[in-house]
């Protein structure tokens, strides 16, 4: 398949290797964004196949990952209302809050509905005008444009019944937050190419040049990796911290204007809090004064819901790259994606999801002589399938 399959070849991927492990002469660390790149550098061992003093470092880029429990725990009431129709895209359905989830809601009688865009939901709002239709808005750049325009649609068309609960996040200020941690090992990053399809280029630059990271927007096809994973140590090597586009074929430097002109309107810029790592400043959009009404968050009055994380779950240093997957002692034992302890194993996006689909057996294999707490290796449920949610 066009644009598929030419960026699987086999020959082109051993040449890039070729490459890499031409150029590397020391330890470097890398940070992929994006859990689709998390997952398809798992799904091939691309990992394993690099020379070792290249460690990739799994980053904050899935969007279900990183919405936080509160959230959760808002859409769950809400939806449980009996006026609700909640609308939602299916990853986000067994996603646990502090004691249930959607699936749950669902067969205790919630009206919850999965879509595949939100226009649908506002098709249901308009067939349904004596119902509150919500739709849960969450993700990066990516996904913002649509729900935005949703909104916008709303306003226009005279929807009041319909509303938006909203937590999308955006890309560089977690960058930013990774880079100033303490703890922090990040020497250069593979930039999720789709939210720069979105937003283009235009915040890296200076990020790069603060920060000296190389920052080098990357795909997501083996190829896409491997060649990201390229410039980046190239760049390093060279003592270099620039933002390089490699994937031209999708990202333009200045984005996309209409979809940049729809989020000025309908978002605004508020610190948001990520799931298991905490407030980000100027990390979020939430819907701005024009579209207030919109907001599911005031019209059900859930704005005052808090809620602590799990104390076993590890995800928050997952997250931010500080440990793999199967370092947390749940991993594949209390913690597997049937009964997920944290969003990060539930995701099609999630990095502790990718271990256990790719590499339980191998974890399983290393795990039993020491400690005892092998993997379960019987066949599991599947990470949901992905959604939009990017
Ligand atoms: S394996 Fe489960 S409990 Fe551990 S960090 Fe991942 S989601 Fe959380």
């Amino acid at each position: 398949m066009k644009y598929i399959e030419e960026f699987q070849d086999p020959e082109l991927a051993r040449r890039l290797l070729d490459d890499i492990h031409a150029t590397v002469t020391r330890p470097w660390a890398l940070m992929e964004v994006c859990g689709g790149q998390t997952h398809t550098i798992i799904r091939h061992g691309i990992d394993q196949l690099l020379p070792e003093q290249i460690e990739l470092i799994h980053g904050p880029g899935c969007p279900v990952c990183v919405t936080p429990l509160e959230v959760i725990d808002k859409a769950l009431e809400i939806a449980s209302r009996p006026e609700v129709i909640f609308c939602s895209f299916g990853d986000m359905l067994r996603v646990p809050g502090s004691g249930r989830d959607l699936f749950r809601v669902r067969s205790e009688g919630g009206d919850v509905r999965v879509v595949y865009s939100p226009l649908d939901a506002l098709r249901i709002a308009r067939q349904n005008p004596d119902r509150e239709v919500v739709f849960f808005g969450i993700g990066f750049e990516t996904t913002a444009p649509p729900n935005a325009m949703t909104v916008y649609q709303a306003k226009k068309l005279g929807i009041p019944n319909f509303s938006l609960l909203v937590s999308h996040v955006r890309v560089p200020p977690a960058i930013e937050a990774i880079m100033t941690s303490p703890s922090c090992r990040v020497q250069g990053f593979l930039a999720a190419g789709h939210v720069c399809s979105v937003m283009g280029m235009g915040e890296y630059p200076e990020l790069a040049a603060r920060h000296r990271v190389p920052i080098v927007v990357t795909g997501f096809e083996p190829l896409d990796i491997l060649e990201g994973v390229r410039r980046a140590v190239l760049q390093l090597e060279r003592g270099e911290h620039t933002v390089d586009n490699a994937y031209a074929r999708a990202v333009r430097p200045e984005g996309n204007p209409a979809a940049l002109a729809m989020l000025e309107d309908v978002f605004e810029v508020t610190d948001r809090a990520w799931r298991g790592i905490g407030v980000i400043p100027r990390s979020g959009w939430r819907l701005s004064a024009r579209y207030r009404d919109f907001d599911a968050e005031h019209r059900f009055s859930v704005t005052d819901i808090a809620t602590l994380e799990p104390a076993e779950c590890r995800s928050g240093e997952v997250l931010q790259g500080l440990i793999k997957p199967h370092e947390c002692e749940a991993f594949g034992t209390t913690c597997t994606p049937r009964n997920p302890l944290g969003a990060t194993m539930v995701s099609s996006e999630g990095a502790c999801a990718a271990y256990y689909l790719y590499r339980r057996l191998d974890i399983a294999a290393a795990r039993k002589p020491e400690t005892g707490t092998a993997p379960e290796t019987a066949p599991e449920t599947a990470p949901l399938e992905a959604s939009p949610v990017v």
